[in-house]
């Protein structure tokens, strides 16, 4: 299951249908930090990556949008522009089309952090580990729907036919005491 760190996490369809299939993937518990930003959002996330000190060179495929906020910083009004100015071109962040999720790791063992990444690439996801502040961010693919993995065939129906045989058992000694 997965929990939103607080109310104001907004998640679009796509990343919802994620979310949702990845925790069902997982066999552990695990919390969203970040879903579809407004682009406000988006300066204040990156300035605070700037302020503890990171290189969003090493964030940001986009090198120019990288380049371009880490030069406006700290001037948000400037940034806000650079940022709007760049989500009409869909380079900004995948976070501004609701197309990002941000799990927490703080309460993930390593062994755990892995099996997220796994399994959203498996998902077709693009996983990026990003320390300011600590968390798995994942691209999920465009237009995700429900289901975009095989993750609950396999125990579902193994339950299923052991119940099936267990009718089948029980059909067999109710057909035998009738027999008597
Ligand atoms: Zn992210």
């Amino acid at each position: 299951m997965y929990t939103l760190k607080n109310n104001s996490i907004i998640l679009s369809e796509p990343a919802k249908a994620f979310a949702i299939d990845l925790a069902r993937a997982l066999d552990f518990d695990f919390v969203i930090t970040s879903g579809t930003r407004t682009p406000a959002q988006q300066v204040t996330v990156m300035f605070e990556k700037l302020r503890l000190g990171d290189d969003l060179s090493k964030i940001y495929a986009d090198k120019n949008f990288a380049r371009e906020i880490t030069a406006a910083y700290p001037d948000s009004a400037k940034a806000l522009e650079i940022v709007e100015r760049y989500a009409k071109t869909n380079k900004a962040s995948a976070h501004l089309r609701g197309l990002a999720l941000d799990i927490r790791i703080t309460d993930l063992t390593p062994a755990q952090q892995s099996t997220v990444i796994d399994t959203a690439k498996n998902m077709g996801g693009y996983t990026l580990y990003e320390t300011t502040p600590p968390h798995i961010h994942i691209t999920i693919p465009d237009n995700y729907s429900a289901g975009g993995i095989n993750v609950s065939v396999a125990a579902p129906s193994a339950k299923k036919n052991y119940k099936f045989l267990w009718y089948a058992f029980m059909a067999y000694r109710i057909y035998k005491m009738v027999k008597k």
